[in-house]
């Protein structure tokens, strides 16, 4: 069992990248992936987590982007968490997030809600601060009841405390995560819309922008969805992958890959890191 699309409290979930780790461990998971939100800065902790769990953990994060007026999720695996073009591609996101948080904070304020930057900082703790954590700082404020009416309320696009932040398009996150020597995949794309007629299109031109993998296995994904992706990802040549997107105990009733209809096989990682180590070695003799 894997499971390749996880949280850390380095974007908005509430395990540490070491209690993740011993948490498959415990459910006797071969391999796993912590995809922060727009971050890195959770894999070393991981990465020695697993060296000391023995359990195989792939460098992973999770990017936003458009293309054309679509918003979506890129996911990128095996990237070099040190390469420097990454690094400073993933600081642009977060610049512009810690402008967009004063900005929405500010918003609220002038609603006359107490909240602070600096409570929202605590409460975030480290790596990036987005909406999900203003949201529970409105909760744990008692502004709202639920972290769905902080967003229908202040945070949802067009809501009173909205602000847009840079995203990148998606054939530059493509690019950043490739050069970095990474696989970019497309993530979760059931969101993109329920009946996939959009995706055959999107897929013919990120393919051509250098997409390598499709999420096949997510939570949301069963049945015929999954058949229908199964065979897109053989149609364009995109490797399968899968995860669970657990965020922690912050959503009700969600967890790690294991269950119901969300067993993630060891073959879609092997796969995976076979098409790593082509493409390193490939660099190595190129
Ligand atoms: P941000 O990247 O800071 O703009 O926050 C986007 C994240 O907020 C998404 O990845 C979702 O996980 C989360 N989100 C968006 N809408 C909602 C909602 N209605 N309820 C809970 N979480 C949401
Ligand atoms: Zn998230
Ligand atoms: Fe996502
Ligand atoms: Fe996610």
């Amino acid at each position: 069992m894997i499971d390749l699309h996880l949280h850390s409290t380095h974007s908005d979930g509430t395990k540490s990248p070491a209690e993740l780790v011993q948490m498959a461990k415990r459910l006797n998971f071969k391999a796993i992936s912590i995809t922060d939100h727009d971050t890195v800065s959770g894999t070393g902790e991981a990465i020695l987590e697993g060296d000391k769990q023995g359990l195989e953990v792939i460098p992973g994060v999770e990017l936003s982007v458009f293309n054309e007026d679509l918003h979506f999720h890129l996911l990128g695996y095996g990237i070099d968490c040190q390469d420097s073009q990454l690094l400073s591609g993933l600081e642009r996101l977060q610049i512009s997030r810690n402008e967009r948080n004063d900005k929405i904070m500010r918003k609220l304020q002038k609603l006359g809600i107490k909240a602070t930057r600096e409570d929202l900082q605590s409460l975030s703790g480290v790596g990036q601060t987005g909406r999900p954590h203003i949201a529970r700082l409105l909760v744990e404020q008692n502004v709202v009841k639920t972290i769905d009416q902080a967003f229908t309320t202040y945070l949802k696009k067009d809501a009173c405390a909205y602000v847009p932040r840079f995203i990148y398009h998606v054939k530059e996150a493509i690019d950043l995560i490739g050069d970095a020597g990474g696989l970019p995949v497309l993530a979760h794309p059931v969101q993109l819309d329920r009946s996939l007629k959009l995706l055959p299109e999107l897929l013919d031109d990120l393919v051509s922008m250098g997409l390598r993998g499709l999420e096949v296995y997510y939570p949301t994904q069963r049945g015929k969805i999954r058949q229908k992706l199964s065979f897109l990802a053989n149609k364009y040549d995109l490797l399968e992958t899968g995860g669970s997107d657990y965020h922690g105990d912050i959503r009700s009733g969600t967890t790690m890959a294991v269950g119901k209809n969300m067993t993630i096989p060891d073959h879609l990682f092997e796969k995976l890191n076979q098409a790593l180590n082509y493409t390193k070695n490939n660099e190595i003799v190129s």
